[in-house]
């Protein structure tokens, strides 16, 4: 499953810089939101926003989590369900999950911090694996 234009494993900064290359008409910038939001798709101006205050992993998963609207073309967080489930799956490279399960014994923020995504990402994918079996 290739469905974001770069490759969901790379760390946000050479992620950004992929995406000048592959996608020139999708402007990435960051921003302050007032409230918890981490970032958001404007399809009108395809431009995603990026919270500034987060982590580098945060912020890898979140952008990641924006391309994912992106490709579905969903405006902002419409279809959150879908696109978290996709976001996890591009972020999680199943041998590797695999690997820190045993590894840590199924502890979500070992395994989260592991895999350079968030718990929250853990969560997702879990609940993803759940429901395709
Ligand atoms: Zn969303």
């Amino acid at each position: 499953m290739t469905a974001i234009p770069v490759d969901a494993h790379a760390n946000y900064g050479p992620m950004r810089m992929l995406l000048y290359r592959v996608a020139p008409g999708l402007t990435v910038a960051s921003s302050l939101f007032d409230d918890d939001t981490n970032g958001m798709y404007d399809r009108d101006d395809d431009t995603i926003l990026i919270d500034r205050r987060m982590t580098y992993t945060r912020k890898r998963c979140t952008l990641v989590h924006e391309l994912v609207h992106r490709m579905y073309g969903d405006d902002d967080h419409t279809r959150e369900h879908r696109c978290r489930m996709t976001a996890a799956r591009e972020l999680i490279n199943p041998a590797e999950y695999a690997l820190a399960e045993r590894m840590y014994e199924g502890d979500k923020w070992l395994m989260a911090d592991e895999l350079n995504v968030t718990p929250e990402i853990i969560d997702d994918y879990r609940e993803w694996l759940h429901d395709s079996r």
